[in-house]
């Protein structure tokens, strides 16, 4: 089947999939308090995330990330996962998922029966006070635990990092001091005006500019090519002699190079993470059992991709589309 390429030329390699918009954190930049999530019903079974998995592996899709939500809550995950796996050798190079670590003990054993190899994991603290005001939650211990969990069951692990002004900015050289020593990468993330929270994105914003000059004034900083194809920029830090990323869409603007597209738990394909475009998989999907109809909706669907998303600083009051970023997956 003829690959998909976008109206700029850019090849989709990669397929993130939100397999549910449920967390059992609720961190402050992410969610509200009190989230609506979608009802059950509305959920693709683990048999149609197969499909429309295996769809896009057929289109050349090479990588694919588990996210959510928490994918580890989803029911049925390692059932997707193991089914999914059928295309390791066959075209798809990597899985991969995105968790909070939450439940990453209970799991770690399984991911790496089934053939994953890496984990990204997000802590944006490792003091408990500061973490369970982020994530509203006070699990940190379990995050820790599922952390040396994933290490034991010989998956690698990296960290990813919110930048938060005014409650984890004083603490990010040590948290890539953490990472560093126990041997992860760590990645750290600018807030994006995704769907609305109870608080003011504008106040907690965190330019990572800023954060590089700081870092930069006692550590050496050595630029890395970017071999991910991804959004984040990688440096060596010479002191450590760990890879920090910085991920920065209000600073830096990254979709030049952008390889990916991501699919909701509803079946909705979201072409960029920034903008509303996306197209509706979920009809075609179950109108014809022969991926026909499926095939031509991610054709037309790709034909709208936009060239970038618009996010700027000075808008982060009003978010840049409804959806939190739980739902398009982050
Ligand atoms: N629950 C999993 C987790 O936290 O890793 C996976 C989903 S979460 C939406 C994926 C990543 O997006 C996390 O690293 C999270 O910190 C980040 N994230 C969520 N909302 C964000 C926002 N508005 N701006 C920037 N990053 C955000
Ligand atoms: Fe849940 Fe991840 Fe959002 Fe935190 S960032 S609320 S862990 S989905």
């Amino acid at each position: 089947m003829r690959p998909l390429v976008d109206p700029f030329g850019r090849t989709i390699s990669y397929l993130r999939v939100s397999v549910t918009d449920r967390c059992d954190l609720r961190c402050i930049y992410c969610m509200s308090e009190r989230m609506r999530f979608l009802p059950r019903k509305d959920l693709l079974s683990i048999d149609e995330l197969d499909r429309l998995c295996a769809a896009f592996v057929a289109r050349g899709v090479r990588r694919l990330r588990f996210t959510g939500g928490e994918p580890l809550v989803r029911r049925g995950f390692l059932d997707l996962l193991e089914a999914v796996s059928r295309h390791l050798g066959q075209g798809l190079d990597e899985i991969t998922l995105t968790t909070n670590g939450v439940q990453l003990a209970d799991f770690a054993q399984d991911l790496a029966r089934i053939g994953v190899k890496r984990v990204n994991v997000s802590v944006d603290s490792f003091d408990r006070e500061t973490f369970a005001r982020i994530a509203r939650r006070d699990r940190l211990g379990d995050v820790l635990g599922g952390i040396e969990a994933a290490v034991a069951a010989g998956l690698k692990v990296k960290i990813n990092t919110v930048a938060l002004k005014h409650d984890n900015a004083h603490e990010i050289p040590d948290l890539i001091q953490w990472a560093h020593a126990r041997g992860h990468d760590i990645t750290l993330i600018e807030t994006m005006p995704l769907g609305e929270i109870d608080e003011d994105r504008t106040d907690q914003f965190l330019s990572l500019a800023r954060v590089r000059e700081d870092l930069a004034s006692y550590w050496r900083l050595t630029d890395l090519p970017d071999r991910t194809g991804g959004p984040a920029r990688y440096v060596r830090v010479e002191e450590t002699g760990g890879r920090l990323g910085f991920i920065t869409p209000l600073t830096h603007n990254f979709c030049e190079g952008c390889s990916r597209v991501r699919l909701t738990c509803t079946g909705r394909l979201y072409l960029c993470l920034g903008h509303e475009t996306a197209a509706d998989l979920r009809a075609p999907l179950r109108d014809d059992a022969s991926d026909v109809s499926l095939q031509a909706a991610i054709d037309a669907a790709i034909a709208l991709r936009p060239k970038g998303h618009d996010f700027q600083i000075e808008r982060l009051r009003t978010p840049a589309t409804e959806r939190h970023m739980s739902v398009t997956g982050g």
